[in-house]
This record gives C-alpha cells, sequence and structure tokens, in this order.
C-alpha cells in the first residue's frame, strides 16, 4: 500500500497511557482531518508518527508504504518522506531559514537516490523563490534565522515552506491553523493545496472547522480520549462546528473511550 497506515497504536508519555488504539489509514492523494477536543491526543499522535523520543510506543503498528517505521528515528522518517509541522515551531539561531532548507533538501534527496550530488547554490535559490513566492513570504526570510523572532503567522508559514521545499509523501500538520489571523490562514491553506496532489497524503490536525473552508478534506474523524471515535466526510466537521464536542463525549462517556 502507498500511504501510511496506524494500526491499534497506544503511545504513553512518562508511563501514561495517551493513545489507546488508533487506527487511520491515509493514502497518498487524500487529505484527512482529525479534530477533537484538547487534550485528547491530537499532538501526540503527531510526535509518535514522528518519531519524538519522549513518546513510547507501548503497542501497535505504523506502517509507511507498507514498511513499518516504528524503529525509525525522527530524521529516518523525515528522511523517508513523513514531515510534521509543529504547533510550536522552536527557534534555532545561528541557522538561516535558507541553509536548514538546503541541508534538509540535499538529505532528503540523497535518501531518495544516493548518487545525488545535492542542489547547487542557484538552483535552490530558484526553487526556495518560487516557494517563498507561493506563500507571499518576502525573499529578507530567507536569510534570517529559524523561527527566531518570528511572529505566529511567520513560524506557521516557514513550516509550510519546510514542506514545499521538502515534498514529503505524508505530511501531518498540527494546528497549523492557530494564531493565524485569516489573511494568514488563506495564505498557509493555499499553500497547502498548492501542494495537494496524487504524491502527497495529509493528516491535518485541528481543533477549529475554520480551516477547513480553505484546506477541504476528503475525511474526517474525531479524536476523543487518545481514540479516533468517528470519522466522516466533511459534513463531520459542519456538524462539531455547530454542535460542538459534547455529543461525541456523551455518546463515548461509558468507559468506550476512557
Ligand atoms: P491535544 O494535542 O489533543 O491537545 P496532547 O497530545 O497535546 O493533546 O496531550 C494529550 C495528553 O497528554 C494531555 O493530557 C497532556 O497533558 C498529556 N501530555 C502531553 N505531553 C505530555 C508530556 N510531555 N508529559 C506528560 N504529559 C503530557
Ligand atoms: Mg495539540
Amino acid at each position: 500500500m502507498s500511504g501510511l497506515e496506524i494500526k491499534n497504536l497506544h503511545v504513553s508519555i512518562e508511563d501514561k497511557e495517551i493513545l489507546k488504539g488508533v487506527d487511520l489509514t491515509i493514502d497518498k492523494g487524500e487529505v484527512h482531518a482529525i479534530m477533537g477536543p484538547n487534550g485528547t491526543g491530537k499532538s501526540t499522535l503527531a510526535y509518535a508518527l514522528m518519531g519524538h523520543p519522549a513518546y513510547t510506543i507501548t503497542e501497535g503498528e505504523v506502517l509507511l508504504n507498507g514498511e513499518n517505521i516504528l524503529e525509525l528515528e525522527a530524521d529516518e522518517r523525515s528522511r523517508k518522506g513523513i514531515f510534521l509541522a509543529f504547533q510550536y515551531p522552536v527557534a534555532i539561531p545561528g541557522v538561516t531559514v535558507a541553509n536548514f532548507l538546503r541541508t534538509a533538501l540535499n538529505a532528503r534527496r540523497k535518501a531518495v537516490n544516493p548518487d545525488d550530488k545535492g542542489v547547487s547554490l542557484v538552483e535552490f535559490r530558484k526553487l526556495l523563490k518560487e516557494k517563498m513566492d507561493l506563500l507571499k513570504m518576502d525573499s529578507a526570510f530567507a536569510g534570517r534565522y529559524l523561527n527566531d523572532g518570528f511572529s505566529g503567522g511567520e513560524k506557521k508559514r516557514a513550516e509550510i515552506l519546510q514542506m514545499a521545499t521538502l515534498r514529503p509523501e505524508i505530511a501531518i500538520l498540527d494546528e497549523t491553523d492557530s494564531g493565524l489571523d485569516i489573511d494568514a490562514l488563506r495564505i498557509v491553506s493555499e499553500g497547502v493545496n498548492a501542494l495537494r496532489g496524487p504524491d502527497l497524503g495529509v493528516l491535518l490536525i485541528t481543533h477549529y472547522q475554520r480551516i477547513l473552508n480553505y484546506i477541504k478534506p476528503d475525511y474526517v474523524h474525531v479524536m476523543l480520549g487518545g481514540r479516533v471515535v468517528e470519522s466522516g466526510g466533511p459534513d463531520l466537521a459542519l456538524h462539531l462546528e455547530e454542535h460542538g464536542y459534547d455529543w461525541v463525549r456523551e455518546k463515548y462517556s461509558n468507559g468506550a473511550a476512557a
């Protein structure tokens, strides 16, 4: 299968079980939205898929294109084509956006083709300009230190710029809409939409329906208590927007999602 398969995934942090059996399959070409109340395990799922060392997988499987990735380190998963746009991107003073992206891109290219000699500076500048134009970013941005002093909107744009440069097979976007004003939300969404296609699967994590007006999901899932409890089409997101999460809590309160 080409894409990401998550089977009965159980994840603990410091001996506390957060994910209690998540099942989800994301084929390439599809956009899946995961919605859910705060504290329900959405970011935990994102970190566990990316290989954050603080998150212990106690049970289950994660396959990328049919291959088990749970034994791989985060950087190896990245080179294989998994990408995570952080909810809270960290600053790396001393490393410019351009240098960071060129290094990451070369690592990814080498993983795909061991003979790859790396992207030339001229070629890279052209590529970066194209992607920055797509995200309506000023060219001076490339010379700034990564996320250092960036506004909330700039950080989220920098995350999508990484995605646009690295061209992952599976992109996980963790609350990319949080902290964005409506203009930034539209620009970021247009950037994601421009990257959509048969070679990319997207897992879009969000608390609010708003971003789904711009990035239309093929499937919507509700996470509650560390499990995916409801799945449906875009209508499910509209229903949640109107009725909130209480009906989901009530439906699954009798120990079903505890
Ligand atoms: P969401 O993204 O859905 O808001 P999270 O995955 O961030 O939820 O958190 C799920 C649960 O895991 C919460 O109860 C949270 O307090 C707990 N948690 C998250 N990160 C840690 C951590 N590093 N140490 C201990 N508990 C954590
Ligand atoms: Mg979160």
